[in-house]
């Protein structure tokens, strides 16, 4: 968090409306939840020091809070956007949610926060095609695991294969068709990424001419990355936002919320965020 408020702290950002994200309420987390898992977490935050959810996953006496202030700020920035105050929002959060399942916390994630920002957008504001882009170098296999069998939801991954969590197969298409997989061999170019993309992601989002798009916006995906082996740089991911928020300017009034995922090198990611959240601010001025 500290590499990305550095990373916002330049004069280009003062113009930027800041907000704080409030605690998500019980009601956002059973969305995409069953009350038995969340209580499960809360049980296992620790009064002090470290617990242990699984391999990867840590918890401290902050967690539950920081996650709950994760959904609370995405959700509210559906909100924003739905109400108009805002064209679109970027949710600076620690920590991330696309790994975790229904009942399962993997891979430093303990609560499906885009997922359930995608569910509050259906139940809260009545929409019937949100899509969710996934550019983390890892597969969003928790968002594809609760958007599975909703018809509301078009969810599109890209992501490094082989790698951790193993998922993510191209012939991984959800209950109703509306999951894409895109798989990428590591060395990966930013040239290659985006004709993947203008080939076969951007046609079927604009086929599918969603109402508004939430982004899991992971930047491990960057070449300076030690998580992973994609070659992109900070260009690219100022592409490919440039591009989520054309598709959205043509089918849903230029709505886009973007929820931050991974990304492991601190100058990477911060100069990454720099120019996802420059792009987000001239194409929603
Ligand atoms: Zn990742």
């Amino acid at each position: 968090m500290a590499a990305v408020e550095k990373a916002l702290s330049d004069s280009d950002f003062a113009q930027l409306l800041r907000l704080d994200a409030p605690l998500a309420d019980a009601k956002q987390i059973m969305l995409c939840h069953p009350a038995d898992y969340v209580e499960r977490i809360r049980m296992s935050i620790p009064a002090a020091g470290i617990y242990q959810l699984d391999a990867d996953t840590y918890v401290s006496p902050g967690s539950l809070k920081a996650a709950l202030r994760g959904v609370g700020g995405a959700c509210h920035g559906v909100d924003l956007v739905m109400d108009g105050t805002v064209q679109n929002a970027f949710v600076a959060m620690r920590p991330p949610g696309h790994h975790a399942e229904r009942a399962t916390p993997m891979g430093f994630c303990m609560f499906g926060t885009v997922a359930i920002a995608a569910r509050h957008a259906m139940e809260q504001h009545g929409l019937s095609r949100v899509a969710v882009v996934d550019f983390d170098v890892h597969h969003g296999n928790g968002t594809q695991d609760l958007l599975w069998d909703e018809k509301r939801a078009f969810f599109v991954s890209s992501h490094q294969m082989p790698l951790w969590p193993g998922t993510g197969r191209a012939d991984e298409r959800g209950a109703h068709g509306n999951v894409m997989n895109v798989p990428l061999p590591p060395g990966t170019e930013g040239t290659t990424f985006r004709r993947i993309y203008e080939d076969t992601v951007l046609p079927q989002l604009d086929r599918f001419a969603p109402e508004l798009i939430l982004v899991s916006a992971g930047f491990d995906a960057h070449k300076d990355d030690p998580l992973a082996e994609l070659d992109l740089t900070e260009d690219d991911f100022a592409w490919v936002t440039g591009a989520l928020c054309d598709i959205a300017a043509r089918h849903a009034k230029g709505r886009v919320v973007s929820v931050l995922e991974g990304g492991y090198d601190l100058e990477a990611l911060g100069r990454s965020i720099a120019a996802h959240v420059r792009v987000l601010m001239e194409k929603g001025a």
